[in-house]
């Protein structure tokens, strides 16, 4: 039998779509899971395992699954012996300490004697340790911000994204002590033929990223223009230049980060590109 890359996704919940997406942008045609555990792709050489986010570092450590797709939240409150290979840039979130707004509690250092409520009994403590701060720990599993308000402890330490469970909690943040956002773990011992089948997948998956990443630009600019506008595009190697059909002027193209897009579009306006066009670009290949 050839062999098979087993990948662990979660069932439902906040990272299904982005992993079923990221596996279709890389052209892994699996069906949605329709309430399977598990399901094979017919064009790619994987298996996908629908799982708890909570128990796929355990099974990826344990060969169950050789990969899984998990937010760094769980990776390292789990401490499994995986290893972490690539950030997938979806389920950003972040691990905070929030008190109640209208309390005495302002900073961590008013923290001390006192009672967390929290999900992330291992992350926490080692924060406060980290920080000199005695606290006691209560671990509860979910509907960690409503602890303040029945009298279970003074303050939470959980996930926030948008900040509104905190908001409609009258929860105040007062320190994050973790960014996290998906990422691809591995078995440590895969075999070499599993090696191959994720050096795959992990080129395609670093191609859609880039891709996300970079928009596609044309633009038209006077002959004499050219130098400035190129030297703000520089480009995947250099920009390509065409002549227009109208003497004097060039068509440029090129690719450009989002990261500066809005920067770059101005000075480029700025220095007499007209026509401007932002294309997607599907993928990146370099
Ligand atoms: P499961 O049933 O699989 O255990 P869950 O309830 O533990 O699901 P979700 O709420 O679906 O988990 O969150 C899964 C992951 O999504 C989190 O561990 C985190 O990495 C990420 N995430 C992104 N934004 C948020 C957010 N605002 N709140 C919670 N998790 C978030
Ligand atoms: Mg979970």
């Amino acid at each position: 039998m050839s062999v098979i890359l087993k990948i662990a996704v979660q069932k439902s919940g906040r990272l299904y779509e982005g992993s079923m997406h990221l596996l279709k942008e890389c052209g892994i045609e699996v069906g949605n899971g329709n309430n399977q555990l598990r399901v094979i792709s017919g064009n790619f050489p994987v298996e996908i395992f629908f799982l708890r986010d909570d128990d796929i570092p355990e099974y990826v450590q344990d060969a169950v699954a050789d990969i899984g797709f998990v937010g760094e939240n769980v990776m390292k409150e789990k401490n499994k012996s995986v290893n972490a290979i690539e950030k997938l840039e979806f389920g950003k979130c972040r691990l905070s300490i929030a008190v109640p707004k209208s309390g005495t509690l302002q900073s961590i250092n008013d923290l001390s004697g006192k009672k967390i409520a929290t999900s992330y009994p291992v992350i926490l403590s080692e924060y406060l340790e980290q920080k000199n701060i005695t606290a006691s720990i209560h671990e509860i599993s979910g509907s960690v911000e409503i602890a303040p308000r029945i009298g279970l402890a003074d303050a939470i330490c959980d996930l926030v994204s948008s900040g509104s469970t905190l908001f409609t909690n009258e929860l105040k943040e007062i320190e994050t002590i973790l960014f996290s956002e998906a990422l691809l773990i591995s078995n440590k011992n895969l075999s070499a033929e599993k090696k191959i089948i994720l050096d795959r997948l992990l080129f395609r998956i670093r191609s859609v990223k880039k891709a996300r990443n970079n928009k596609y630009v044309l633009l038209n600019a006077p002959n004499d223009k050219i130098d400035a506008i190129i030297s703000l595009l520089p480009g995947m190697k250099s920009p390509t230049i065409l002549p227009l059909a109208e003497p004097g002027w060039s068509s440029i193209h090129s690719v450009i980060n989002e990261t500066d897009f809005w920067n770059v579009i101005e000075q480029l306006k700025a220095n007499g590109a007209q026509g401007i066009l932002i294309i997607p670009i599907e993928k990146m290949i370099i």
